[in-house]
This record gives C-alpha cells, structure tokens and sequence, in this order.
C-alpha cells in the first residue's frame, strides 16, 4: 500500500478531479485553497483554508504533504518557489511562471519554431498608433486571464483609445485569427522521452468560454500529427512533469498556431475519465508522484458538454441518465451565471 500523501493547490473541480483519481491509486491528498468554499473539500483528505502568502497555512499544508502539484496556473511564484525548497513542487515553479505569462509563452513557443499568433507587448497607451498590423485583434491581460476575463476585441486604433484600459497592467495584442476550428492535446510527460499522450480533442467555444469538447476531432492527417508532435517538442523543452494541455488554433487554411499552454489538467480533457483506461487526473497523479506508467487505450469516442450557471439545475433535479452519460456535478455552491458548475460526458 501506498503512502504518499499528495498537495494540491487550489480547491476547484480540477482539484476534485485530481483528488479522486488520487484515491483510487490509495494516494492521500491534501487541498490547500484560498477559498473556504472550494468544492474539492468534498473529496480530499486534508484541507488547508488560507491566502496563498500566508506562510503558516503554507507550512500547515506543506508539512503534511510528500509531493507538491497545482490545479491552476494563477499561484504567486514565491510561494511555488518557497513550498519547492522543502517539498518538490510539479510542474517545477519555472515551468508556472513561463506559462502564465502570455508573453513569455509566447516568445518560448516561437523560439521552438512552433507557430502562434502574431502578437506585440503593449505597456503604455502612446504605443498604439504602431498598431495597425496586428488589427482586428484581442488585447489580453499577460497575466491571471481565465475563460475569456481580461480580454478585449479590438477593430481599430480609435476602438482601443475609446477603451478605458488600465494600462499600468501589462498587455499583449494578438493578432486575429480566422478560425476554423480549435482543438486541445493533452499530454503526460513521465520523465525523458516518457509520454503518455491523448489523441486531438476538438472544443466548441462559446464567448471565450469552452462548451464541448470531441473525440474524434474532425482534422486532417497532418494537423492530427503536427499537433501531437509539438506538444511532445514543448513538455519534453520544458522537462515538464505531470499532466500538460497544448490549446490550438486551426485557420480557414489548415494553419496550425498554438494559442497557450496550460501547465496542469484541463477542462477539454474531461472526456478522458470515460473514454480512456487512464484519465489525465490519473496520469497526472502517476507522473507526479512517481507511480508506474501504463500504456493508454481508447475505450470509446466521447463528448462532454460543460454545465454553466444554471444549466446544472436540471441535471441536480432529474438523475435519469443513458447508460453511456456521465454527469459531474463539481458541488459549488452558489450559481453564477457562466460559471462552470458541471459537465456531461457522453460516449458515442
Ligand atoms: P483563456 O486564458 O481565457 O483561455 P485564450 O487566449 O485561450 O484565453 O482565449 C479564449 C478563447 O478566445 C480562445 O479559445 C478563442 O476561442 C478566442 N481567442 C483568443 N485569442 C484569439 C485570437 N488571437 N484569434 C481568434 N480567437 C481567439
Ligand atoms: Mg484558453
């Protein structure tokens, strides 16, 4: 029997998520989170409530742990940094910081010459007028955007100007693009040229905020191996470990940009707990803590469908599923609108 007993940053549905996947493994858990409401409490063994720079609630947590991870990619570099001199934190806190900044990602990606969005950094309002070349486009906060927060489209130069932006933040102008379709992969990396790695999953969003995701993806050949081939490029550059997820754009001409990276689990990749004999929560918790690595097989094509706001009412009051749908209720408990509160998986 196992003994490990596995941290886990910040209390949401991916914690949850990871939580039990952990537990099937006989792997304790312990969620440190911010909010005092996190639903992952529902499924760990520990939870430690506290701000993310208390450093008694960061000693709390880290003491009772073995191995360090994280269920979102917005935690103060410090304390990754802190917890990492005590307890190996994975992904290692370098791989966090790159990730969350949009610049930094972006110049990374491009530097393995992967192709992304054409994009320019913006910190003050004067720089502008240069602008033209990357309009239309979608100014974006380079840090602590999620689902769609903290973006702005923007048609033309008078458009941005007439815009009350906050501009001591720092920004990035992504150039847009023509979409045809987006599609995520996900990926485990174990150690050296170890991967377990998901086939191309399509997503449909809805303002800015994923709806579905699919299995197959409806892609060509190429764009099926030229997504898997640079996400492999990008985990085994950074020396991740753990589970990653590569977001892609595909344009009206079969171009293949990466839009970011995500340096956890991830929402597209719901699917995988039923349409696969080992989800990405499962290979994350095994490459983090170092259990063995078992070859992935395709059970069944799938969708998911994420829940938002109250579209999770009707799945609360009427249980009565097909016996190929899976309902997730992640337990939060107040309803906000385009809050993802659950999902739908079906297997096709
Ligand atoms: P978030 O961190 O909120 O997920 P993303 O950069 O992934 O931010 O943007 C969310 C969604 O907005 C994308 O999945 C895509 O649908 C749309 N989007 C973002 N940037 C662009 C772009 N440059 N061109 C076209 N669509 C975009
Ligand atoms: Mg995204």
């Amino acid at each position: 029997m196992s003994e490990i007993s596995l941290g886990i940053i910040g209390g949401g549905q991916l914690g949850s998520m990871l939580a039990i996947a952990a537990k099937k493994l006989n792997i304790k858990t312990v969620i440190f989170c911010d909010d005092a409401d996190a639903p992952a409490q529902n499924f760990c063994n520990q939870f430690v409530n506290g701000n993310y720079e208390n450093k008694e609630k960061i000693s709390e947590f880290v003491n009772q742990v073995d191995v360090v991870t994280y269920e979102f990619e917005n935690i103060p570099f410090e304390t990754l940094n802190e917890i990492n001199k005590l307890k190996p934190v994975l992904p290692k806190p370098s791989v966090n910081r790159l990730v969350q900044h949009r610049l930094a990602e972006k110049d990374f990606v491009n530097k393995l010459n992967i192709r992304t969005t054409r994009y320019v950094s913006i910190g003050k309002k004067s720089e502008i007028d240069a602008l033209e070349d990357f309009l239309p486009g979608i100014l974006k906060t380079t840090t602590l955007g999620y689902d769609g927060k903290g973006q702005y489209p923007i048609n033309s130069v008078e458009e941005m100007n007439s815009l009350n932006i906050n501009f001591s933040k720092e920004y990035i102008l992504e150039k847009l693009v023509k979409l045809k379709k987006e599609i995520s992969i996900i990926i485990t990396r174990f150690s050296n040229n170890k991967y377990e790695i998901y086939e191309p999953i399509e997503n449909i969003h809805e303002d800015q905020i994923l709806k579905h995701s699919i299995i197959p993806a409806d892609i060509n050949e190429k764009i099926f191996d030229q997504s898997k081939e640079w996400s492999m490029l990008i985990a085994e550059e950074l020396k991740y470990v753990g589970t990653l997820c590569v977001e892609f754009f595909i344009d009206r001409n079969n171009n293949l940009y990466v839009n970011e990276i995500a340096p956890r689990v991830h929402n597209s990749g719901h699917l995988t707990i039923n349409a696969f004999n080992v989800s990405q929560f499962e290979n994350h918790v095994r490459a983090v803590c170092g259990l063995e690595q078992i070859p992935l097989k395709k059970i069944s094509n799938a969708k998911m469908v994420n829940l938002l706001g109250d579209q999770i009412s009707y799945y609360r009051n009427s249980p009565k599923l097909k016996e190929n749908e899976f309902f997730f209720d992640y337990l939060k408990k107040e309803i906000k609108e385009k809050r993802k509160m659950g999902h739908i998986t079906t297997l096709l």
